[in-house]
């Protein structure tokens, strides 16, 4: 073949780029190939939270091992993914931590959120590191390649010069990939198609016709498929395109070109699930941080833990609506206190003018809630005895019916107090919410260094996935922020090493 590389990454977000960083340190000619106009997927729109097991800058802030962690992951997770695998992720996070430090492009640091399952033992409120900011002139001509966040690259929102977050954690991968002549970064360089020689995988095809070789190996970390109105149709995954934080790219064609090959696949109707508050363009968006407010059901009453972590309201959200209890579109429910506009502070998208909610009757005013309730077709007498209790409960300072303010995360973004706000100062508002996604999680079923496992168990040789291409380690649950990014990062960087012999 004319074009021919030891190792073909496939995609550019976290899990492709810790894939070909590790892959050029072993010496390895690398090709990154990623289907847009700019690197970064997903993972650029992130947080850029990391949640690895036991790394040394947690070690030093808390003096915590690897072990809590270890058990806490475990438990969360259960028995739906294999042991060995949940090993492999829970032993290298640390190593990836100690590896990334090596290089002066990469600065990371330590901070605050508590895990999403603060009750179960070996839960912690510093666990996760992320990186430190850059300025965007650091990285010269790549800043231009670099996909924006997510308010800039779909609400036009201006630019900041100073990168931070997902961001930074693409940025300074960038600058790091930079500097190894053996890495050759290319956009606009879809993969289509896996080519295979004698069963295994010995390179790709590029759009049409373009084939290029690979000696070790194809690595595929090109997202899930949350972008695929017809994909999450095939596989039942709650939700919609119009409700999904995905980056554009995540459609799911190179998870298709090796199921072709006969890769086996799991989780596939799973996703990172959230809240979303609803726009007058008929989108939801990935929404946190209440300071108020309860969600309602068709009953006029509530159903979940407001304050909760975003993926398990977003499974409760589903359970209700599949138990016929809920619709896709559903209230929150709010008092005047902090104004008309609604109590949520990270909507990811910036909300627009009030007039046009309104408009759109996404968001209702009214002087009591027995009106309130008329507006938005719920039985009021039922709206008002939710409200009466949730507010004598707030006064009670506990919330028997759904614990809410039980765990420190209900409380991250009340200052550690009591996130129960009472709703009693009219006039009374609604605002619309349905189903959010971060991105699917279900994909290619891997071994325990990231090789993909064909229908019988056995490994297709040469090919690999990370990310959320790859059956996630943690399977139905979501354990802790900075969880997905940290996977694919893993399990990246073992498919790297398995490619260079490691
Ligand atoms: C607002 C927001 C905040 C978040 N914060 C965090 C956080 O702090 N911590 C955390 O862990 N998670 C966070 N998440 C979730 C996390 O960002 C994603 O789950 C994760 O980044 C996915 O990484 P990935 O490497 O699998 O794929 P991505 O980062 O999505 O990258 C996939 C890339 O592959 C490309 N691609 C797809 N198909 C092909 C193909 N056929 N050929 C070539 N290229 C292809 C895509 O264009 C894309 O660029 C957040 C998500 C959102 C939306």
């Amino acid at each position: 073949m004319s074009e021919e590389y030891d190792v073909i990454v496939v995609g550019s977000g976290g899990g492709a780029l810790t894939a070909a960083w590790t892959a050029a340190r072993s010496g390895l000619e690398v090709l990154v190939a990623e289907a847009t106009p700019l690197y970064g997927g997903t993972t650029a729109y992130s947080g850029g939270g990391m949640w690895f097991a036991g790394n040394r800058l947690v070690r030093e802030a808390t003096g915590e091992g690897a072990e809590s962690a270890a058990d806490y992951f475990r438990a969360v997770v259960g028995d739906r993914t294999p042991r060995d695998l949940q090993d492999a992720f829970l032993e290298a996070g640390a190593e990836v931590v100690d590896m990334l430090l090596e290089d002066d492009a990469i600065e990371l640091e330590a901070f605050w959120w508590p895990d999403y399952f603060g009750a179960v033992d070996g839960a912690a409120e510093i666990r996760q590191v992320r990186p430190l900011p850059l300025a965007a002139s650091d990285l010269g001509e790549l800043a231009t390649a670099l996909r924006p966040p997510l308010k800039v690259d779909r609400a036009g929102v201006p630019r900041d010069p100073r990168l931070s977050g997902g961001q930074a954690l693409i940025g300074r991968l960038l600058l790091a990939l930079s500097r190894h002549p053996n890495v050759t970064l290319c956009t606009d360089t879809p993969v289509t198609g896996l080519l295979a020689e004698a069963g295994a995988v010995s390179g790709v095809r590029v759009g049409e016709a373009r084939e290029i070789g690979a000696r070790r190996g194809v690595i595929v970390a090109a997202g899930g498929f949350e972008r695929d109105a017809a994909m999450r149709a095939e596989h039942g995954v709650p939700g919609s395109v119009a409700g999904s934080m995905g980056t554009e790219g995540n459609r799911g064609l190179a998870l298709r070109a090796a199921i072709e090959l006969g890769a086996d696949t799991d989780l596939m109707d799973q996703a990172w699930w959230s809240p979303g508050i609803e726009h007058p363009d008929g989108t939801t968006s990935f929404s946190l941080w209440f300071t108020g407010g309860i969600f309602v059901d068709t009953e006029g009453r509530r159903f979940v833990n407001e304050s909760w972590p975003y993926d398990r309201i977003g499974r409760a959200i589903i359970d209700a609506q599949r138990a016929g209890s809920l619709g896709e579109r559903f209230w929150m429910i709010y008092d005047d206190r902090d104004g008309a506009r609604p109590p949520v502070r990270s909507t990811t998208l910036p909300l627009g003018e009030t007039d046009d909610y309104r408009a759109a009757g996404l968001w209702h005013t009214a002087d009591s809630l027995t009106d309130l309730a008329g507006m938005i077709g719920l039985p009021a007498a039922a709206l008002e005895e939710s409200v009466e209790r949730f507010n004598r409960l707030a006064a009670e300072g506990s919330d028997p019916d759904f614990g809410r303010g039980d765990e420190p995360y209900d409380r991250a973004f009340s200052g550690g107090e009591s996130p129960m706000v009472p709703i009693e100062k009219g006039p009374f508002h609604a605002v619309a919410f349905g189903l959010s996604d971060l991105g699917t999680k279900g994909g290619l079923r891997t071994d325990v260094v990231g090789r993909v496992l064909d229908t019988s168990g056995e490994v297709i040789g040469g090919l690999y996935a990370a990310g959320n291409s790859m059956a996630a380690v943690s399977g139905t649950t979501y354990p802790g922020g900075g969880n997905p990014i940290a996977a694919g990062m893993v399990f990246g960087y073992l498919a790297a090493k398995d490619c260079a012999g490691d």
